[in-house]
């Protein structure tokens, strides 16, 4: 697969239009509700496909439109018990488990000594499931990312700098690997500011707060019927917007995944979601997050959708766009054709201002994706 580096579009770029905006709100309702009404309907709950694991929770870094960076950060410090790890993993083993294990969610994973062996205890019990991590980069040698990429099947590297400069550490990564392309992990190297504007995180983004005209998306939001974030306590919050958690929605010390999952709390959540709306739920009233972004089914992105990002990629003379669906997941068949999909919004153009190791690989879609 080897190493891409992407700047997405992401943003600034989009936020700012609330026409485009009102648009994609406009097709994310019709699929959202859709998928919603499949999931509830279903005679057993749908298993999550998407899974974030916290095992700590704190970031060594600053960007403007994190409520959670080293600055601002209000949670109390916490670590995860191992026994509460390799329970999760034993779990979704046990689960015939085939959907996406992040092992983060909003923390920095490399501050975690144990990540190495916790990646390699997730590649060795599911083979399966799309193994995911997201890191800064700051903390990244040349030897963790040997063995990261040896033990995930996506490895993302959000380099911050809002120059679009790689930063050294990742600088120095680069300039040790002599064959990029070689691994069969799928590494993206993702060029970031960290002054930009992304969604508002359930209204806690510092750098939008106090924004005015907010766009209010109308369509429902698919993460509680899709996504499982554990923090490093052992509870389990409603989606990766919500760092703060403004609803908890179970505690695996005392539940399996399953039962939380299946259970009462979820399922009224994911009522309210269908027939009101955000509007009553804490912290997604105050969200803007698109509905259709994601973890919705691949059957859910409409060909409108997709003459809507042609015409996006056009409009900003970019290179390539991307709609693609996670690693491994095809597989999941708990809900109706129930396959994740990420949307990727990039601009393959960024070149850095280092030795060019931009794989051959950069313009092809992600597996089982497709290039719009
Ligand atoms: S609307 Fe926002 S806060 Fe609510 S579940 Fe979705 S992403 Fe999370």
């Amino acid at each position: 697969m080897g190493i891409r580096i992407i700047q997405p579009m992401k943003g600034d770029d989009i936020n700012r239009s609330h026409k485009l905006l009102d648009r994609l709100d406009k097709i994310s309702r019709k699929s959202v509700r859709h998928f919603a009404k499949n999931f509830l309907e279903a005679e057993t709950v749908p298993d999550f496909c998407s899974i974030e694991i916290e095992t700590q929770n704190r970031c060594n870094n600053d960007c403007a439109f994190c409520p959670v960076n080293r600055h601002n950060d209000t949670r109390k410090p916490a670590v995860m018990d191992e026994k509460i790890f390799y329970s999760i993993i034993d779990q979704l083993h046990d689960m015939d488990y085939h959907g996406v294990v992040c092992l983060q969610s909003n923390n920095e994973p490399l501050l975690d000594g144990r990540i190495l062996k916790f990646a390699e205890y997730v590649h060795a019990k599911l083979p399966a499931a799309g193994k995911t991590l997201f890191t800064n980069g700051i903390l990244l040698d040349t030897k963790k990312f040997l063995s990261l990429a040896k033990n995930l099947d996506r490895f993302v590297i959000d380099n911050y700098n809002d120059n679009f400069e790689l930063i050294p550490s990742v600088k120095k990564v680069l300039a040790d690997i002599s064959s990029p392309d070689d691994f069969k992990c799928d590494i993206l190297i993702s060029l970031r500011k960290k002054n930009q504007k992304l969604n508002t995180r359930a209204g806690t983004a510092p750098n939008r707060i106090n924004e005015e005209n907010k766009f209010r998306p109308q369509s429902a939001c698919n993460l509680p019927f899709t996504q499982m974030i554990v923090r490093p306590d052992g509870t389990t919050a409603k989606c990766c917007n919500d760092p703060l958690n403004a609803l908890t929605t179970g505690d695996l010390s005392v539940q399996t995944l399953r039962e939380i999952w299946r259970g009462k709390v979820y399922q009224e959540l994911r009522k309210e979601m269908f027939f009101n709306g955000r509007q009553n739920i804490d912290g997604c009233e105050f969200c803007d997050l698109l509905g259709l972004q994601y973890a919705l089914p691949t059957s859910a992105a409409p060909n409108e959708f997709k003459r809507l990002v042609d015409e996006i990629r056009l409009r900003k003379n970019l290179s390539a766009m991307y709609i693609f669906d996670t690693p491994r997941t095809e597989k999941l068949s708990s809900c109706s054709r129930r396959t994740a999909l990420f949307l990727t919004v990039s601009s393959t153009s960024a070149e850095p201002k280092t030795k060019n190791i931009i794989s051959s690989r950069r313009n092809r879609p992600l597996p089982n994706g497709r290039l719009c």
